[in-house]
């Protein structure tokens, strides 16, 4: 990065560690608790909020990781409260902007808006409340092309500045400042004015989605020299997480799946989505769930019994609509308010249905197909179980979503002309979300939070994901592997082989096995023919499918020149990794299960001691028990 005169190196802070912010006696606290419960009705703070209040209100910059749904808005709405001047707010959307101004009406808070959409009297009025002392509005939100844009605007601030009533700055959805996030845009960039322009003026920094790297670039962006930094953890009690095979009978599972675990006690089925991939998926989900749910049988009432041609007489309406960007402005608002009510139990959406969702008792988040980054998966399932009470979150996963998914990524870049980086960033996401999926060991909670840079202990899980569930029950625990020497056999095969071969049969010959195609090549003469013969078939698939994923091996689609075209993929070697991995610049490490100790031989009247299992009364785990041995270890080679 070029270093222009002035550049400072800005640095995050680790908030959590200073005793000073969790203090109650600050000058602030006794009237933060009071405004708390008089403006906004609660009677608590949660996570970090007062910790985050306090170093904002001591005039420190600030920068609070909170996931979504974390109550990162009432750490600028209280304090604004607390401080004679103004907050100015930055929010992406507009929508967003209505939300929360709607939010401060209701608690009878002064604040306004300034955007494209702002009408000439709604300026004019905040205008003249800028100009009062101190000014007439507490807080003053504005989208981000309003500052890159507005000269004016920044000479009145230059004004409220001068009379010491500019409170702080506050940069909502910060992950926009970052072109390694996941939604950059151009005009974020621009809000580093502000700490060129009022470098004492605090700077509040937002956002629930950013990995270290994305963090430190927004700090660097903004020119913020150093920020004292409140990172929540991202890990989500209350949500069950689960990854299923998907197969034809899917929605049917999905039927199976939404009666067992999220129908209340009277017998009403709980609000959830359906994520799916496209317009036409949300349709035809909806229609075909519709369907299932319209023979309802509770099984238990006379009528249902008696196998009576009557309808059920404890028959619950179930409805399921959809939502997607197709949809008129005014369609879409009708179906997220019946939902919102309701009226609306399932609806099966694509990811357009999100940002400024608050339904608190959201009951399960269903995936029909997989997210595009794992940043993406978490912020969707998300929006399950706000209200801390059980959610569950089930994942359909098959290996040709994902094929497809990343044939439209690539399709996409070529028609909009897009950098290589920009693909390449979008399929290393993809990539993260894949692996999380094929990953039928290991806890799914340490898997996503690592996603973050967080170090989750899988103990805590107590098999509140289907991975931890299913090793609870078998007695497994897996250990994490060195395979670089495997690795570089595979790889040696691959070469010697020709770099001809698909992955099948490249685990076959890494296996040594003796079938007929195998034979008939004479792949039984290649050096390391047979170096895996100790791993299991999934085992030796899993280790090769990784090497894909991780780019040391890398695919090619060619077509048989036959009758058919058949469609053949074929493994490459990436000379690069495999120097890498040769001069011991890298290292691969697989986790593999590791059979459990034997329990010690006891007395025949002793019962052997049990290892503590968790029940979890509503977790579905009979019903799929089939399913998930299937899923085991691998996925059945879909070429
Ligand atoms: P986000 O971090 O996603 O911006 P919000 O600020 O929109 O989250 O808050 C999410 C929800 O949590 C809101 O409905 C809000 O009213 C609620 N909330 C925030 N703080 C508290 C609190 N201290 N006590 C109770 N509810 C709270
Ligand atoms: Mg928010
Ligand atoms: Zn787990």
């Amino acid at each position: 990065i070029p270093k222009a005169k002035g550049y400072i190196n800005a640095s995050l802070i680790d908030g959590s560690k200073d005793p000073t912010w969790k203090r109650s006696d600050f000058p602030w606290s006794a009237e933060l608790m009071a405004h708390n419960r008089t403006y906004f009705g609660y009677s608590s703070f949660r996570t970090d909020q007062e910790e985050i209040m306090n170093a904002t209100l001591s005039n420190k910059d600030v920068f609070a990781l909170m996931p979504t749904g974390g109550g990162k808005s009432l750490c600028y709405m209280l304090p604004s409260l607390c401080s004679a001047g103004l907050t100015v707010v930055i929010s992406p959307l507009v929508a967003l902007i209505q939300d929360q101004i709607a939010q401060l009406r209701v608690a009878n808070i002064e604040c306004g808006a300034l955007g494209s959409t702002t009408d000439d009297f709604e300026r004019r009025r905040i205008l003249s409340c800028l100009r009062q002392s101190p000014p007439g509005i507490r807080l003053l939100y504005v989208t981000p092309e309003k500052i890159a844009n507005s000269a004016f605007l920044l000479s009145v601030l230059d004004d409220l500045n001068s009379s010491n009533f500019l409170a702080r700055f506050v940069i909502d959805e910060a992950h926009c400042v970052s072109q390694w996030g996941h939604d950059f845009r151009k005009d974020y960039k621009e809000l580093r004015v502000f700490k060129m322009r009022y470098p004492q003026v605090p700077c509040l920094v937002l956002t629930a989605t950013a990995t270290q790297r994305v963090q430190e670039d927004i700090v660097q962006q903004l020119q913020i020299k150093s920020c004292v930094q409140f990172k929540s953890s991202f890990n989500r009690k209350n949500l069950r997480y689960e990854v299923r095979k998907k197969t034809k009978s899917c929605i049917e599972e999905i039927r199976n799946l939404i009666m067992e675990s999220c129908v209340d006690r009277f017998g009403n089925v709980q609000t959830g989505i359906i994520y799916c991939f496209s317009k036409f998926d949300c349709e035809k989900v909806s229609a075909e769930l519709n369907k299932k749910f319209a023979d309802y049988r509770c099984g238990k009432c006379f009528a249902c019994q008696r196998n009576l041609n009557r309808r059920c007489q404890n028959f619950r309406r179930v409805v399921v609509d959809f939502y997607h960007a197709g949809l008129e402005a005014e369609q879409r608002e009708l179906v997220q308010q019946k939902w919102s009510n309701d009226e609306v139990h399932i609806l099966c959406a694509t990811v357009a249905f999100g940002m400024g969702i608050n339904k608190p008792d959201v009951r399960f988040v269903i995936h029909y197909s997989l997210s595009k980054s794992l940043e993406g998966y978490h912020q969707e399932a998300g929006r399950a179980g706000r209200d801390l009470k059980t959610a569950i979150c089930v994942l359909f996963y098959r290996f040709s979503d994902y094929q497809k998914l990343k044939r439209l990524l690539e399709e996409s870049a070529k028609e909009h002309n897009a950098p290589r980086s920009q693909l390449e960033n979008n399929l290393e996401s993809l990539n993260g979300m894949v692996s999380y999926c094929e990953n039928a060991i290991e806890c799914r909670r340490s898997l996503l939070l690592r996603h973050f840079g967080e170090t989750f202990n899988k103990g805590l899980c107590k098999g509140t994901c289907d991975n931890c569930r299913n090793n609870q029950k078998s007695g497994k625990t897996y250990v994490t592997k060195d395979v670089t020497q495997d690795v570089l056999n595979v790889i040696a095969i691959v070469r010697e082989t020709g770099q001809t071969h698909s992955l099948t049969h490249i685990v076959d010959v890494f296996r040594g096995s003796k079938c007929a195609k195998v034979m008939r090549l004479r792949h039984n003469g290649v050096s390391a023919f047979g170096t895996g013969s100790k791993w299991l078939k999934t085992e030796a698939s899993r280790l090769v499918q990784k090497l894909v994923i991780d780019g040391i091996l890398t695919e090619k689609t060619q077509k048989a020149d036959n009758l058919y075209q058949t469609v053949t993929t074929l493994l490459r070697v990436c000379p690069k990794a495999e120097r890498d991995l040769k001069q011991g610049r890298r290292k691969v490490t697989l986790e593999v299960i590791e059979k459990a100790a034997p329990a010690p031989r006891q007395k025949a009247t002793l019962k052997a001691k049990k290892v503590p299992v968790t029940t979890i009364e509503d977790w579905p785990c009979e019903a799929s028990q089939e399913q998930r041995k299937d899923l085991d270890c691998t996925r059945e080679i879909e070429r």
